[in-house]
């Protein structure tokens, strides 16, 4: 990883820069940030001598060579200092919450309007809802990209940002055209590596926000983490990490609660922590808990699947989402407890 002395390089630098490194079989990729560029070296960077030319060149501060399997996700990378930023809440600062429908209504856009408004109301900072749904039997509802604009609708008239899944390249061009806010990669995808590719590259400099949820088939953490490499080497720095429970599933859960990983992740790596108790636990009744669960061990925010009337709900809703009612609750209760586990960093 290459640190320039100011915080971007100018063209003219970079094409000195990637013509060293191409000398030696490497290639650039510039991960855009918010404030300063960090110009990642693509391919074996070993060799001493491409080091030392490129740490001779006047506008270099220095070159970092991290010995680990993810090299710009590792907690001592020089990636560490990139804070992320979405619904107007700076990561770290007070408890993201993202909210709303699992699967939005093709025929009934008022729900999801009425939810946005009363989830807004509620102190939530973001709005979810599902357009292309990755669903177990393909006789289930699939999404329906004409509820985009619900979504884009629901957008302007509340203000908040909009996250969406993508399963695909087409959909992942129309949701980059379309400007949506943050993009979610569901847990079948989480280690679909074409895929987590193109996310990065298409993203890059966009200030695209990437929610990378956990496999469900509880792979090590490393692997998951390494996942989130992809992205981020690819070119987007903005990636929210978000265990959202792993198979086989806890006797009466719909999966195997797994908002424990928090501190891991935490440990290992820069990125924020995003819960997601829906899918976790899978029944409204426990999201609550799993909610505060998440806070307790130092997540920095909830992807709560909310409904104005649950009932009335498509794909998970009826089951699984809380309303907005229940959420204001959450809300209030994970504001009491955050920051709670910093009261024992450092002591033994
Ligand atoms: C969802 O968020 O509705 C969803 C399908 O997520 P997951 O990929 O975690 O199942
Ligand atoms: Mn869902």
């Amino acid at each position: 990883m290459i640190i320039s002395k100011e915080n971007k390089l100018t063209e003219k630098q970079l094409k000195e820069v990637e013509s060293i490194v191409g000398e030696f079989g490497c290639a650039i990729q510039v991960i855009y940030g918010a404030h300063r560029n960090i110009y990642a070296i693509i391919g074996d960077e070993r060799s001493e001598l491409m080091v030392n030319r490129l740490v001779g060149l006047p506008f270099i501060d220095r070159v970092d060579r991290m010995e680990s399997i993810y090299k710009l996700m590792d907690i001592r990378s020089e990636m560490a200092g990139h804070r992320c930023r979405f619904g107007g809440v700076t990561v770290g600062d007070e408890p993201l919450i993202i909210a709303g429908h699992c699967t939005i209504d093709p025929n009934n856009a008022n729900y999801l309007f009425e939810t946005a408004a009363a989830i807004k109301e509620a102190g939530a900072h973001a709005l979810r809802g599902g357009v292309w749904k990755p669903r177990t039997t393909p006789h289930s509802y699939q999404g329906d990209v004409s509820t985009l604009d619900t979504l884009l609708e629901a957008r302007s008239r509340t203000g908040l940002p909009i996250v969406t899944e993508v399963m695909d390249e087409e959909q992942l061009e129309i949701a980059v055209k379309e400007k949506i806010d943050m993009i979610q990669i569901g847990t079948r995808n989480a280690l679909n590596y074409s895929l987590l590719k193109q996310i990065g590259k298409k993203t890059a400099d966009t200030g695209i926000g990437i929610l990378l949820k956990r496999g469900r088939h509880m792979g090590p953490i490393d692997e998951y983490i390494a996942a989130g490499e992809y992205i981020v080497s690819n070119g987007n720095p903005n990636l929210f990490f978000c265990p959202r429970g792993t198979m086989p599933g806890l006797d009466g859960y719909r999966n195997h609660p797994d908002e424990s990983i928090t501190p891991l992740l935490k440990q290992k790596t820069w990125a924020p922590v995003i819960v997601d108790p829906s899918h976790s636990v899978g029944r409204a009744m426990y999201v609550p808990a799993c909610c505060l669960a998440g806070m307790a061990y130092g997540a920095d925010g909830l992807i709560i699947e909310t409904h104005i009337e649950p009932s009335r709900g498509i794909g998970d809703d009826p089951v699984q989402s809380v309303t907005p009612e229940i959420l204001k609750k959450i809300i209030e209760d994970a504001r009491a407890i955050w920051g709670f586990p910093s009261r024992y960093t450092g002591l033994s």
